[in-house]
């Protein structure tokens, strides 16, 4: 092989890409052994009702135990879960994990036993949901009512009409389907066109720079009166700051997530949340 400087580069390019794939493959090895180790957990965040900070809803969140590298946030493991078709396995404890939760806070008496788990629309294609879920609710003893599923907009394509016929089946079983992260994808319209949604979810991106643009307080209203007209719960995600509950209280946003009212907590620490009653946010 020639010395070449240009080769060289050729070189140092292919060894970075083969380091990525190196890590890629270890944390897919990783990952497997954390599925069959069963090395996973939820944190649950509280939805409120902006107006009063009333507890509502909580959505897990999946967290990686990492024996090395401690707690591992999505981000860094969903993709990749979903690649290697890991998340069937790791959706399956998941699910049925939130199903759990929210039966167990039926049993407490909790004002509002509701739980939201996200789903990947990997999950959909790989399983059979609606026996899967069926066979969970009966399992865990949790309300059909009490749970729903949130599906990430920009991981779906055009809902087919088989995906169509699919989510009215589970909705026809009682438990509510969220289009999280609402404005991200293509086809945010056709998705309220098509399927029974009893929940929008405004991504984030929208309420952290409706501030600074007109424009973007404009498409949140506009979304608002979207999900008033079609009976589903608009939930503003990621709400860190009091000015921004505030503007989405004056737009008639009822619901909302984020910072301000509460990181998404350890089971213990939210139940302890739930327990106390207090209305989370600002004091007002
Ligand atoms: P998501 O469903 O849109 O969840 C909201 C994300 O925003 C969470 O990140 C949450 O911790 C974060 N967040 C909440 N409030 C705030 C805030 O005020 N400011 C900011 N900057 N962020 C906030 P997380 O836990 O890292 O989850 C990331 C994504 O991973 C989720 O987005 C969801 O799409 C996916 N995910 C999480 N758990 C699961 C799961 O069990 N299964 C599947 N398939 N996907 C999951
Ligand atoms: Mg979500
Ligand atoms: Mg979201
Ligand atoms: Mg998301």
């Amino acid at each position: 092989k020639s010395r070449a400087t240009p080769l060289r580069e050729v070189r140092r390019f292919d060894n970075e890409s083969d380091e990525r794939s190196w890590k890629r493959i270890r944390l897919a090895n990783e990952l497997q052994l954390a599925v069959s180790n069963g090395d996973f957990a939820f944190d649950y965040q509280p939805k409120v009702e902006l107006a009063t900070g009333n507890l509502v809803v909580a959505e897990a969140l999946l967290r990686w135990k990492h024996p090395l590298f401690g707690l591992q946030m999505p981000d860094r493991f969903i993709e990749l879960a979903e690649n290697t078709g890991l998340i069937v396995d790791i959706g399956t404890s998941g699910v049925r994990a939130a199903a759990a939760f929210a039966a167990r806070l039926e049993r407490d008496g909790a004002p509002s036993p509701r739980i939201s788990v996200n789903v990947s629309a990997t999950e959909f294609v790989h399983r059979d949901m609606i026996s899967f879920i069926t066979a969970i609710l009966e399992e865990t003893g949790a309300n059909p009512r009490s749970l729903t599923l949130e599906l990430t907009e920009s991981l779906m394509a055009e809902p087919t009409v088989r995906m169509q016929q699919r989510l009215r089946a589970l909705r026809d079983l009682g438990v509510g389907l969220s289009i999280d992260d609402f404005g991200t994808g293509y086809s945010s319209l056709r998705y309220l066109e098509t399927l029974p949604v009893t929940e929008i979810k405004i991504d984030r991106g929208f309420v952290q720079s409706m501030a600074e643009s007109a424009t973007k307080r404009i498409i949140v209203e506009a979304v608002v009166r979207l999900g008033q007209q079609l009976g589903a719960e608009v939930v503003a995600e990621g709400i860190e700051t009091e000015a921004e509950r505030a503007m989405l209280c004056d737009i008639g946003c009822p619901y909302g997530q984020g910072y301000l009212f509460s990181p998404p907590l350890p089971p213990q620490a939210f139940l302890d949340l739930v327990g106390s009653g207090r209305p989370l946010g600002t004091v007002r």
